[in-house]
């Protein structure tokens, strides 16, 4: 599914190399989470995977499905699958939340060269997975995410996710910020989304979201690569000693 090889990326403004010979693999159904101090590039490949300007690919690979993710434009990749969320998610003033899922759904359709939905298709569906998710009519008709609660930004990102139907999802730190009850909500989202065709890389800089959301692989990361990767104790390590000794232990 999301094979990354060899990842070296530069900020195209300074000479500042950020990522320094990343790989990664995640299979078909699987959630990883990616550990990791402050700055040691966790936001960075998520922006490099969505294709967000102002990054220079060095050297390396990234691929999901055997298709090569950095030749594509942002809105080929989310065509592909990939579904990024964000530490803030954007406010989107004079555009209705249905209106911008239902356009979002229907590019993505066109793209794969499937029929647009009809609206009384879209309707249906939209109503559904927001009654899963608690989201309130009202939530759908107003602008995206203006004056959203910080849990409400957050069901919005599951419901968008849920309308997306995405074969890789990337969520870098949606758990920051957030109190208990929100976390769990996010938690609550990405499991119930999680199928055998799905996959998610869940990036944290705290242990306290994993305990929600069980991830099947853990990854450390440290200026720019993987340094470590295990099973979920190394969640539960990282909690009790913090980095100190695996990041010196990695060398
Ligand atoms: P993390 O998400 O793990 O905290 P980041 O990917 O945000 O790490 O940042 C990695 C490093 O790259 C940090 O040292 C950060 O200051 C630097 N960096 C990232 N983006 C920029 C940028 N646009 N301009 C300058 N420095 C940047
Ligand atoms: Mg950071
Ligand atoms: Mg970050």
């Amino acid at each position: 599914m999301l094979k990354i090889d060899n990842l070296h990326v530069k900020l195209e403004e300074e000479d500042k190399q950020i990522l320094k010979g990343l790989s990664l693999e995640v299979p078909a159904g699987q959630v990883h989470a990616i550990m990791g101090p402050n700055g040691s590039g966790k936001s960075t490949l998520s922006y490099v995977l969505s294709g967000r300007d102002g990054y220079e690919v060095t050297e390396g690979a990234a691929s999901l499905d055997g298709q090569d993710l950095l030749e594509m434009e942002p809105e080929e990749r989310a065509s592909a699958g990939l579904f990024l969320a964000f530490q803030y998610p954007v406010e989107i003033p004079g555009v209705g939340n249905m209106t911008f899922l239902r356009t979002a759904m229907n590019a993505q359709r066109k793209a794969r060269g499937e029929e647009e939905l009809s609206s009384g298709e879209f309707l249906k569906l939209v109503r559904a997975k927001a009654a899963e998710l608690h989201i309130s009519p009202d939530m759908l008709k107003r602008p995206v995410n203006v004056g959203f609660s910080g849990g409400e930004k957050k069901r919005n990102e599951i419901l968008q996710m849920a309308m997306l139907a995405p074969r890789m999802c990337i969520m870098d730190e949606t758990d920051s910020g957030l109190d208990v009850d929100a976390m769990r909500l996010v938690a609550d989202g990405v499991n119930a989304l999680r199928a055998p065709d799905r996959s998610f890389l869940v990036i944290t800089h705290y242990q306290r979201l994993l305990n929600h959301i069980q991830p099947d692989v853990v990854h450390i990361m440290a200026e720019g690569r993987i340094v470590k990767t295990g099973g979920p104790e190394l969640a539960l390590q990282v909690e009790k000693e913090g980095y100190g000794d695996l990041l010196a232990e990695a060398g």
